[in-house]
């Protein structure tokens, strides 16, 4: 049966496919009539705070490059001298001949960085996360997970075989009870959240969290993807803010976001991280990260420890234009960081909204499921380091006054 979808560009096809894979442009028809299909966006090449692609250039508040070092000058002589020296490619994974001395000196620095005896880098912090939890968690063992975490620590639990309990959001008293009844039943239970949580700029309950490890004596993984860099007194993040020390405490981080590079690492125990080195598959079955990215990596580390004001000003920064964008009749939902949701609900609103920003020269992207539940689309806003004020206030301008959700806070305040 001929099935035709359309993107939003004008792009369409014509399916018409046989079988067996006559059932792929039908799923696409669907995603399409229910607002959610995806087009892969223009290719954008310029990657600062700018981006350029298809004739257009724009502000780019999708980035999570957000100290601004992906293109610092720095960082790119690093990857440039080092790709000069040890090629491109690695040609292996770590253990086979993958690993160069710029991993390990970056292993060894991340570690100092984090306060941990160890650290293990891994291609990408998804890599991370998928290859961590099954090494941590086996069939007899329990998991417990928050319900909005991201999609590698969800995937890492389901290639986990442990049996995954999962907790309302960001809900400790929940999490206490899912313990209470399962716990005692496993070999070895992991909590495991993000600490910073990607779509809404939120924070966990990291103390009450690591309270309740301590009680039940489990271990507590904490991926600090976007935190890492922009939280805590040194930048180590959200587990640093909230002074949590723990023997049973894994953080995961990635290198791809503060850091401007890509990789991701996990830091802890130095027995931890000799076992992940021989059970977490994605890091034995996979080619190591190229050198000239750890490099940088190496770099963007000394950047943050040296250039504190990048972080606290961007928080400063992010506290104000949430409460502007509240004065102007927008919700913020609970963020508490520089990833600020503006909630539309509707997916085809939201894309309305990012479309007519991008029409004004801003790049804000629609959050649309299976990345949020079901009416819950938001536009994801994300502040870095390298906004300037007068860039903060052309999007304010053209966001302009949100009137429905202002009328409908008046109408409830009259209440
Ligand atoms: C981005 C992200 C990852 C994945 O990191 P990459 O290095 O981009 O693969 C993992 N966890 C969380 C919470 C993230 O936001």
């Amino acid at each position: 049966m001929a099935t035709t979808y359309s993107f939003r560009s004008g792009r369409s096809l014509t399916g018409g496919y046989m079988p067996p894979l006559d059932w792929i442009s039908a799923e696409l028809a669907e995603l399409l009539q229910r607002d959610l299909l995806r087009e892969l966006p223009a290719a954008f090449d310029l990657q600062t705070v700018m981006i350029e692609g298809a004739g257009q250039r724009l502000i780019n508040f999708a980035s999570n490059d957000y100290l601004g070092l992906a293109a610092d000058p720095r960082l790119v002589a690093a990857a440039t001298e080092a790709c000069q020296t040890t090629g491109v490619g690695r040609g292996s994974s770590p253990l086979i001949c993958g690993r160069s001395t710029i991993h390990a000196e970056l292993e060894r620095r991340l570690a100092e960085f984090e306060h941990t005896e160890a650290a293990l880098l891994f291609p990408s912090g998804f890599a991370a996360n998928a290859g961590v939890v099954p090494a941590l968690a086996d069939r007899g063992d329990a998991i417990f997970a928050d319900a909005k975490n991201h999609a590698s620590l969800i995937d890492g639990c389901r290639l986990s075989r442990a049996e995954t309990h999962v907790y309302r959001h960001n809900d400790a008293a929940h999490l206490a009870e899912l313990l209470a009844a399962h716990a005692s039943a496993a070999r070895r239970t992991l909590i495991v959240t993000d600490t910073l949580f990607s779509m809404d700029g939120d924070v966990a309950p990291l103390a009450e969290i690591a309270a309740l490890a301590r009680r039940y004596d489990a271990m507590l993984l904490l991926d600090e993807a976007h935190a890492t860099g922009v939280f805590g007194d040194r930048g180590r993040g959200l587990a640093e803010a909230a002074g949590i020390e723990y023997d049973g405490l894994i953080r995961v981080g990635t290198l791809s976001k503060a850091f401007g590079a890509a990789g991701g690492f996990v830091v802890g125990p130095q027995a931890l991280i000799d076992y992940l080195a021989n059970r977490a598959r994605s890091y034995v079955f996979s080619t190591a990260q190229p050198a000239s990215t750890a490099a940088a990596a190496l770099v963007a580390l000394h950047v943050v420890a040296d250039e504190p004001q990048r972080r606290t000003q961007l928080l400063a920064a992010a506290a104000t234009l949430r409460k502007r964008l509240q004065a102007a009749g927008w919700r913020t939902g609970d963020s508490r960081s520089q990833i600020i949701p503006i909630a539309v609900g509707p997916a085809a609103d939201a894309v309305a909204l990012s479309q007519r920003l991008r029409e004004a020269g801003f790049w804000v992207p629609a959050i649309r499921p299976p990345s949020v539940p079901p009416g819950e689309s938001l536009l994801r806003l994300s502040l870095t380091a390298s906004h300037t004020p007068e860039m903060v206030d052309g999007l304010l301008a053209a966001l302009g006054t949100n009137h429905q959700d202002a009328q409908a806070q008046r109408k409830h305040e009259e209440f």
